[in-house]
């Protein structure tokens, strides 16, 4: 049995002759096959538009970008989540107004962004939307988070990265925007990437600008006129930049791995279910003490296999547990440490009181999930999992060894 980490790629023959084949033409960087995955994303995704880019965190960027966040602004983000959810607002110079999440499914809910927006109010701040998390894939409850968000001026941005595949994930229909990441242990690999998707064309095309240095190409948008044209013609050689960007290009090849990947989402999302369904049926028996982060009937990624474990009725530590997971070839990871209880945060923020997000970080973590995974390897995580119930890390840590 060798090591399952708790996510990985699925490459195949095929999608490496996709790159290789980009890899033999003329563009490396940007060229046909970016409007290509472009327009295989949206399809996907069921969006009017999708802006690919060289990673989530950029895709984060650039969605904040587009509603105009900038200093004296703030944006609701619930704690329980990667890093970068929250970075992405800081970066703008904007505040981040932590939210608390559900205690057991991890999710933000609408009387969490309640509670974060009435926060926000008390210190003189008007948050301009909120990012929910779809926390391990399982979808919020948009349209309750929708509700709230409207009766408080506010929009959504969806920081979908662990959701791609569940059908009608960045259509958008409670949210301005969506973004996804294609990191290799997410739903797609493009090794480094990610994608905005959004019905709205004018920020589509504000963001492909930001994502390429602010840089305006187009002669109906050139405002410096003496410059740019001659005779009414415009100059060849001409582009011009109206509001600061970034490099945020996905490079061609990398979108040749995209659309070969996009070909698989589908099935690499039905395999995650039933890889899911196999757990839920096999750990059934080792509740309470570990149970799966219960699921609701909202469409689930899959992109984690989460488990709630009262580490003090098995009477033994997170660090103690991973390590002897780990000993058995099971890789575990714990999603998330809450943001607000970074350094920089609590540096920024104080020490905010977010109990469900304390409550569920303590209890949590990630057991191996992805599509290459057999039902063996399930149930060889399940068995250990029994072993481990059964008091196994106690038995280890005994007098008597083992
Ligand atoms: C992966 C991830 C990101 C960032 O994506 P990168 O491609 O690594 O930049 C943002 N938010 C969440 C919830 C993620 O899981």
């Amino acid at each position: 049995m060798s090591f399952l980490p708790y996510g990985r790629h699925s490459i195949d023959d095929d999608d490496i002759a996709a790159v290789a084949a980009v890899l033999r033409g003329d563009f490396l960087t940007t060229g046909p096959k970016v409007d290509e995955f472009e327009a295989a994303f949206a399809r996907a995704t069921g969006a009017e538009h999708a802006v690919v880019c060289n990673s989530g965190t950029a895709a984060l960027h650039l969605a904040v970008l587009a509603q105009d966040l900038g200093p004296g602004d703030a944006a609701v983000v619930p704690t329980e989540t990667f890093l970068a959810t929250a970075n992405v607002v800081r970066m703008t110079g904007a505040e981040v107004v932590f939210a608390d999440v559900d205690a057991d499914s991890g999710l933000l809910t609408s009387e969490g962004l309640q509670q974060a927006i009435d926060r926000a109010r008390a210190a003189k701040l008007k948050p301009k939307f909120a990012l929910p998390v779809h926390l391990g894939g399982q979808l919020c409850d948009m349209a309750a988070l929708a509700a709230v968000a409207k009766a408080n001026g506010m929009v959504l941005i969806e920081d979908a990265c662990h959701s791609l595949g569940v059908p009608d994930v960045g259509a958008t229909p409670h949210s301005v925007a969506a973004c996804f990441s294609t990191h290799p242990v997410k739903a797609i690999a493009t090794a480094e990437g990610g994608a905005v998707t959004t019905n709205d064309a004018a920020a589509a095309a504000r963001m492909r600008r930001l994502r390429s240095h602010g840089m305006v190409r187009d002669a109906a948008d050139f405002q410096n006129r003496d410059l740019a044209f001659q005779s009414n013609e415009p100059n060849p050689w001409y582009y011009e930049m109206q509001e600061i960007g970034w490099n945020y290009r996905i490079p061609d090849v990398l979108c040749a791995l995209g659309i070969s990947q996009l070909k698989k989402l589908e099935g690499f999302w039905r395999r995650r279910m039933a890889i899911a369904a196999l757990y839920d049926r096999l750990l059934a028996p080792l509740a309470p003490v570990i149970r799966p982060v219960p699921h609701g009937a909202r469409p689930h990624g899959w992109h984690l296999y989460a488990v709630l474990i009262d580490f003090k009725t098995l009477g033994a530590t997170r660090k103690s547990v991973m390590e002897w997971l780990r000993a058995r070839n099971v890789g575990t990871q714990v999603h998330y440490i809450p943001v607000h209880r970074q350094p920089y945060y609590r540096e920024r923020y104080g020490v905010l009181d977010l109990p469900g997000a304390d409550a569920y970080y303590s209890r949590c973590l990630s057991l191996p999930m992805f599509p290459l995974m057999s039902d063996a390897d399930v149930a060889h995580v399940a068995d250990v999992l029994a072993e481990l119930a059964a008091g196994g890390v106690g038995q280890k840590q005994g007098s008597t060894g083992r």
